[in-house]
């Protein structure tokens, strides 16, 4: 028998890093894929960000940190919630984690209990439903319409929560979407939350810098359900920092401390070396994002002029984040050259994997098992080649 607990065994590996995996092998054979698999910036880290990095270690920081983080990142925090959200923190509502990945985890692991359900809103990033999972919650997948760019509305969330509801849990903009929300429909989740007062927000804030539609709204901007909402934020986007582990939340002080006292007994505080650089990120405010905006913005207009020539593609229009989610089902169905049968969304990323050489992500870890998800996070000329690559053996499908 399986030395293996429950816990992990139930556990689903990470759908991108397994489609990341193939596409390696692949690589390894002297293939050459297109990896758009990954919600990976592919801009360097900004030079004055590298810098402080060397200098703390110049400096000789290398030591313990405290568990929330450095008192000058912390604060730097709270100043950035200032500048860009109108939101007033101090600095010990704040909890600095290894990613922002850790700083949801932290809360998850701090709100709920066993039984409790945690509405996710659907498609969503594939990591909420584990971590739900790992907390013995029920995680409750609510879905909203492609119509309204998969963005779950007001009067859904309504009908959704019970008395076992404890928390909510989305992204916008949103991965896998890119959908954005407004100050509107915002509110009007704002207002449905301000009559269940069991209920608490995990609001997953990371892609706010890659924002093209302008406004980026924040739950907790909304006073009737300020103190119910956690907002998570970090630097692997924004600040091209996948690889530096650096995230963080803000909540009321009972719950910042509480995902302090988990992370205290899990990582302690992050990296020394860390802090400083992503203190120093704060500081240098969002130029260097705007500049990979733009980026990310010619690119999606470039990969959505491709991809409305595709038949079968049903494509929102992404208002932020690096990808494409198209559903793909018109493609349930037909058969490949090889005669074998497309099942379902795994089955055209597999072909499309080996007859395109793009590897992208189906929607079923996302929770849209109709759709598939591609990053727009590549150069130009990767872009228009990979999807120019994708029509045609798309269009060899009977
Ligand atoms: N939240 C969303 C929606 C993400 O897409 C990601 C990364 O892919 C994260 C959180 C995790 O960010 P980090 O790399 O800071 O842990």
């Amino acid at each position: 028998t399986s030395p293996l607990s429950d816990r992990v065994t139930v556990m689903q590996e990470s759908a991108t890093i397994a489609m990341a995996k193939k596409c390696r092998e692949l690589i390894a054979q002297g293939l050459d894929v297109i990896n758009l698999s990954f919600g990976e910036p592919d801009f360097q880290t900004p030079q004055y960000i590298k810098d402080a990095a060397k200098q703390a270690l110049d400096d000789g920081f290398t030591f313990y940190t405290p568990v929330a983080g450095i008192p000058d990142l912390r604060q730097a925090i709270c100043d950035k919630f200032k500048r860009d959200n109108q939101l007033d923190f101090q600095p010990n509502q704040i909890v600095v984690s290894t990613g922002a990945k850790q700083a949801l985890a932290n809360a998850v692991m701090s709100l709920v209990n066993p039984g409790e359900e945690v509405i996710v809103f659907s498609p969503y990033w594939v990591s909420y439903e584990e971590m739900v999972k790992l907390a013995d919650g029920v995680a409750v997948p609510l879905v909203g319409s492609l119509e309204n760019e998969y963005k779950v509305t007001a009067a859904q969330l309504e009908a959704a929560i019970t008395e076992r509801t404890k928390l909510i849990m989305y992204s916008s903009p949103c991965n896998p979407t890119g959908a954005v929300f407004s100050r509107e429909e915002l509110g009007a989740i704002a207002e449905v939350l301000a009559r269940h007062p069991q209920v608490y927000a995990l609001a997953d804030e990371i892609y706010e810098y890659i924002n093209f539609v302008g406004e980026h709204v924040s739950l907790a901007q909304f006073p009737e359900v300020r103190n119910r909402v956690i907002t998570v934020n970090g630097f692997s986007k924004g600040y091209a920092m996948t690889g530096w582990r650096l995230g963080y939340l803000a909540a009321r002080p009972d719950i910042a401390y509480a995902c302090e006292k988990m992370q205290s007994q899990i990582t302690s505080g992050t990296s020394s070396i860390m802090q400083r650089a992503g203190l120093a990120a704060l500081r240098g405010g969002r130029a260097s994002a705007d500049e990979m905006v733009a980026a990310y913005r010619r690119r999606r207009d470039l990969v959505l002029d491709i991809v409305k020539d595709i038949p079968g593609f049903k494509t929102p229009t992404p208002s932020g984040a690096f990808y494409i989610f198209p559903e793909v089902s018109a493609y349930f169905g037909r058969t490949a050259p090889d005669g074998r049968t497309i099942g379902n969304a795994m089955d055209l990323a597999l072909y499309l994997l080996n007859e395109a050489l793009v590897s992208a992500v189906s929607g079923e870890a996302f929770g849209a098992p109709n759709c598939m998800r591609f990053s727009t996070a590549a150069s130009d000329e990767k872009l228009a080649e990979a999807f120019r690559r994708v029509k045609a053996s798309l269009a060899k499908l009977a």
